[in-house]
């Protein structure tokens, strides 16, 4: 059995895929309409949309088929992922790279098998939309075409879902995200007694005159470039909101306001420290930010988002620049 190698642009292709954010979601019928119009086309027992994670290959729709997920190092995908167009194995019990496979030997029985590379917008290959036979087959080029067109509206549905909750300009999740977010904690708070969070909401000081000062696009690379730096202060499960203009908001899952305001106090730190250079030009910007933590009788997003507002607002007051917690 040959192993699928691993593509050229592996680390871009995993950041590419982790964007999407899709891995290990809920099965989704828009997906799952397109692997059974696939697989009726295609007069085949299975269908699926395989994403390649880094050793895996996870299912996020799937007809035919019971598991979830296989290893990568066994997978047939692996080996679509590597070619430009589509790939093809007439009958794996003939071919040298798949004859004592698993799948092959065992479950599902794969006989026949057409990949195509769900090939995203900058180019890396996140998964692909595959049919499968239990009997060798060939299949006929309108069918292929068809099949092409079908993977091209997997990823275009992908696109979709992230422009709906991401902000364009810095990457960061929108708005409606953040309500969304913070409802999900005050539920899993509410289950599970003892649990808390907390959320920042952080102002660019006197951003107007930076854009009065140097342009709207000078400021617009200078929002970027604060969002860059959020990140870069953040740990892996807290997310960053664009709530709108010059005003973030942070999420810290499972954090108290102490060591939520520290997180807050290290961005407004590396925010102040920082130049970023625009151009010739080096252009400084603070913030301020409010924090407050997450309050049993919290009912809804808004209540925790309007306490970090009004800290924000007494950190404005009280000179800018600085962060304030809740009261
Ligand atoms: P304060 O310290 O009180 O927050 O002062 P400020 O100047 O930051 O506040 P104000 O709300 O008066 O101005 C915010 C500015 O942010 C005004 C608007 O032109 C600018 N702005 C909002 N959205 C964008 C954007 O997407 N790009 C750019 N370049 N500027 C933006
Ligand atoms: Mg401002
Ligand atoms: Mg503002």
């Amino acid at each position: 059995m040959l192993e699928p190698a691993l593509p050229p642009d592996e680390i871009e292709r995993l950041q590419a895929l982790y964007r999407y954010d899709v891995l290990d979601t809920p099965a989704e019928e828009v997906f799952d309409r397109i692997t059974r119009v696939a697989s009726a086309l295609a007069e085949v027992p299975i269908c699926l949309i395989s994403l390649i994670d880094g050793d895996r290959q996870w299912f996020k729709s799937k007809v035919g088929l019971d598991v979830r997920e296989t290893p990568r190092s066994i997978s047939f995908c692996g080996h679509a992922l590597l070619e430009d167009g589509h790939f093809i194995v007439s009958d794996a019990t003939k071919d040298a790279r798949f004859a004592d496979n698993p799948l092959v030997t065992g479950g599902p029985g794969i006989r026949y098998y057409m990949g195509i590379p769900l090939e995203v917008p900058e180019g890396p290959k996140i998964g692909t939309l595959c049919v499968i036979d239990r009997e060798p087959r060939e299949l006929s080029e309108s069918t292929k075409a068809c099949l092409h067109d079908l993977a091209m509206m997997v990823v275009r549905e992908m696109e979709l879902r992230m422009a709906a909750t991401t902000d364009a300009l810095t990457g960061a999740l929108n708005r409606r995200m953040s309500l969304r977010l913070i409802s999900q904690e005050t539920s899993r708070c509410a289950r599970n007694p003892g649990q808390t969070f907390s959320f920042a909401m952080l102002d660019l000081d006197r951003f107007k005159a930076i854009n009065d000062t140097w342009g709207h696009d000078a400021g617009d690379l200078v929002l970027e470039s604060v969002a860059r730096a959020c990140h870069s202060c953040l740990r892996g499960q807290d997310t960053l909101f664009r709530l709108g203009g010059e005003e973030f908001g942070i999420l810290f899952t499972d954090t108290p306001m102490a060591e939520a305001a520290e997180a807050a106090e290290r961005i407004r730190a590396f925010l102040a420290d920082q130049s970023i250079l625009i151009g010739t030009e080096m252009i400084s910007v603070t913030a301020s930010i409010g924090v407050a933590e997450h309050r049993e009788d919290d009912v809804a997003p808004p209540a925790l988002v309007a306490r970090a507002d009004k800290a924000l607002y007494e950190a404005k007051n009280q000179g800018r620049n600085r962060v304030q917690v809740a009261g």
